[in-house]
């Protein structure tokens, strides 16, 4: 389902056609080419070259050609051999008559005047270039319109025509089956259902109930739901139609409709089958939300027409409309209405499990040393996608290569994760001894504070290499949970500040390098107050606006007073973390010395240099067990 890019419906029409451009061009070239063959063996001169000819008295003949070029005949010689291109008519006269007078040649040469047509150059110039300018515009502008045509006939009539690809039993398209599809469990089971509904329809109508129409794949980019659509293809054994919201696009008014129109026609013709239409938040952006363009009317009628078609094939038809997108919430609420997109599958990021077993679908044809743990190098990703994943596999490959190695170790992952995360390390960026000192402190900051605060993430590896455009970071190990309290939202807002705090506590000054920190945790704490209601102030309330149905941007929905209150207890609430983060960096000045010594010395620090430096957390035996409850949870 690539787009369309290998259609395999072959198509000898169309192929025929595009090569006549070639045929034509060569023709047209080939012509150009001896029309221009007669100049080509003349040899130009300049006009001391004509007058040293004339004076030894071996011309015969000038003539003069269109009264731009003077063709000098030597000799008996039936061709002119060499040309002349005149600048002044008469001045060229002038000097040939001076010239031969002045050596008392026998037998002087008049100049001949002669109109020569270039037949070749010309008829080609006036007759055949224009038409095969026109020819040719007309072919390229036929293949644009009826690129993907699903029908035969005419190219000019396909433009109405859906590029749907359709995958059926004559018709196997690339081969990924669930195999391919890690975790995503409870997706699947609800697809295959689906897929059961269309098999046997009538062990579920028998008692009156009705076939659901449209399902909706939700989730975040890479974490697969393109993937998993393919897959259902390969195993669903019905016809599938797959199409991209972009393709029922077009600048010309209508199409989109007609195109959506066709699609639902041959899928009718072939049911049982299933059409898939990927993100289709292309076309189902909600209608008229924008009072500042107006709107897209071609759009808003493509998405009309989908609507249309949704609720007018008979519900117990066998087509199931199947359609993915990572944008749910700007999606038109009319697209979700019971009828029509019913069904949601929510295709979330994969948690420590699911990424275990996507490094294994994406281990199965890399060649792996001895010491790549798959369950390690899942816990070293939280927040990844499936494509996130992917990509790390492919990169350890190449780093492997790069190195000249037979097998990919553990540390080619762990240098694809960072790289991933952070840009290619950047060993010879030039930082000055002072600066690496502000920057040792700044993450030894972070690192003391995160290690010293019960619900902090805990920390994996701090580095002082800069990378990207960060000149250090810390890796944490975040827990994967579902709620936040609000202590934990605080103890992060900390652990962010600490980095800040340190230069404070040390140096007695502040650089801008906390800018990413401070940025996150303004937000973190504006969120707290004015999302989560976790603010005593502002109380249980949340303007957040969960359906974008609300143009925040341009109103407010609270009072100025209200507006007040947020900034003042964003500011408290960022205010403390800070003063906090101070305090803990100022009682723990020689632990946060000695692991800012040690980044300087090493560059790179473990959670074990962390353990030797202020012992082991007290409250991380309980929270394993915690965690380990909580994988168990998951799984
Ligand atoms: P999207 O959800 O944005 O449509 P894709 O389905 O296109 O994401 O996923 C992109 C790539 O990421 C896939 O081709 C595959 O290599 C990888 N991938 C994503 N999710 C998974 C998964 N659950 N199992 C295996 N590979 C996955
Ligand atoms: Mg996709
Ligand atoms: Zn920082």
């Amino acid at each position: 389902m690539e787009e369309n890019k290998n259609n395999p419906r072959p198509n000898g029409k169309r192929r025929f056609s595009f090569y006549w451009i070639y045929v034509i061009l060569t023709v047209v070239l080939f012509a150009l080419y001896f029309s221009g063959q007669n100049e080509i063996s003349q040899e130009e001169i300049d006009l001391g070259q004509v007058i040293e000819m004339l004076k030894s008295g071996e011309v015969s003949k000038i003539e003069l050609v269109n009264k731009e070029t003077a063709d000098i005949y030597v000799g008996d010689e039936k061709e002119a051999r060499y040309s002349y291109r005149i600048g002044s008519l008469e001045r060229f006269e002038e000097t040939v008559e001076k010239v031969q007078e002045e050596n008392g040649i026998e037998h002087p040469v008049y100049i001949t005047n002669v109109q020569r047509k270039n037949w070749g150059l010309d008829f080609l110039l006036t007759w055949i270039l224009p038409f095969v300018f026109i020819i040719v515009l007309w072919i390229v502008f036929m293949r644009g319109m009826g690129r993907g045509g699903m029908g035969g006939g005419g190219q000019i009539f396909n433009i109405g025509k859906s590029k749907a690809q359709l995958f059926d039993k004559d018709n196997v398209p690339v081969n990924v089956t669930f195999k391919d599809v890690a975790g995503l469990e409870e997706a699947k089971v609800e697809i295959m259902e689906i897929v059961d509904f269309l098999k046997n329809p009538n062990k579920y109508t028998r008692l009156g109930g009705k076939i659901p129409k449209g399902v909706l794949l939700v989730g975040p980019p890479g974490t697969g739901k393109t993937l998993l659509a393919k897959s259902v293809a390969g195993e669903a054994n019905v016809p599938f139609f797959s199409i991209s919201g972009s393709d029922f696009v077009e600048m010309f008014v209508g199409v989109g409709a007609s195109r959506v129109r066709d699609l639902f026609n041959n899928a009718k013709q072939k049911s049982p089958c299933i059409i898939f239409i990927d993100e289709i938040d292309a076309i189902g952006r909600a209608r008229g939300k924008n009072p500042i363009n107006g709107g897209n009317d071609e759009r808003e009628s493509t998405l009309n027409q989908l609507l249309t078609e949704m609720d007018g094939f008979g519900t117990n038809s066998g087509v199931i409309v199947l359609a993915a997108t990572n944008r749910a919430d700007i999606l038109d609420k009319a697209l979700m209405r019971a009828g029509r997109f019913d069904r949601q599958i929510y295709v979330e990021l994969p948690d420590l499990n699911g990424r275990k077993e996507i490094f294994e679908v994406h281990m199965r044809n890399l060649k792996l040393g001895d010491d790549v743990s798959r369950e390690f190098l899942a816990k070293q990703t939280p927040g990844f996608s499936g494509a996130d994943i992917a990509n790390v596999c492919n990169e350890a490959a190449l780093m492997a290569a790069r190195k000249g190695k037979d097998v990919i170790g553990k540390q080619d992952f762990m240098d694809a994760i960072d790289r991933i995360i952070g840009g290619l390390e950047k060993k010879n960026k030039i930082i000055t001894a002072d600066e690496k000192k502000v920057i040792a402190f700044h993450e030894a900051g972070h690192a003391t504070t995160s290690w010293l605060l019960q619900y902090a993430h805990p920390l994996v590896k701090v580095t002082i290499v800069p990378r990207g455009k960060s000149l250090g970071a810390a890796w944490y190990l975040p827990e994967e949970r579902q709620i936040t309290t609000k202590e934990q939202l605080y103890h992060e807002m900390i652990a962010t500040m600490g980095g800040r705090a340190a230069e404070q506590v040390v140096f007695g000054q502040i650089s801008t390098g906390a800018l990413s920190d401070l940025e996150k945790v303004t937000k973190q704490a504006f969120a707290m107050v004015t999302y989560y209601g976790l603010d005593e102030e502002i109380g249980n309330l949340s303007y957040y606006d969960s359906t974008g149905q609300q143009d925040y941007a341009l109103t407010k929905p609270y009072s100025e007073k209200t507006a007040e209150t947020i900034d003042k207890e964003v500011k408290k609430l960022v205010e403390k973390a800070y003063q906090e983060a101070l305090d803990i960096l100022s009682n723990h000045r020689d632990g946060l010395t000695q692991l800012a010594q040690k980044l300087i010395d090493k560059e790179v620090i473990f959670s074990d240099d962390l353990e030797a430096i202020f012992g082991k957390r007290p409250w991380d035996t309980a929270k394993e067990e915690n965690e380990s409850n909580q994988e168990n949870h998951e799984g």
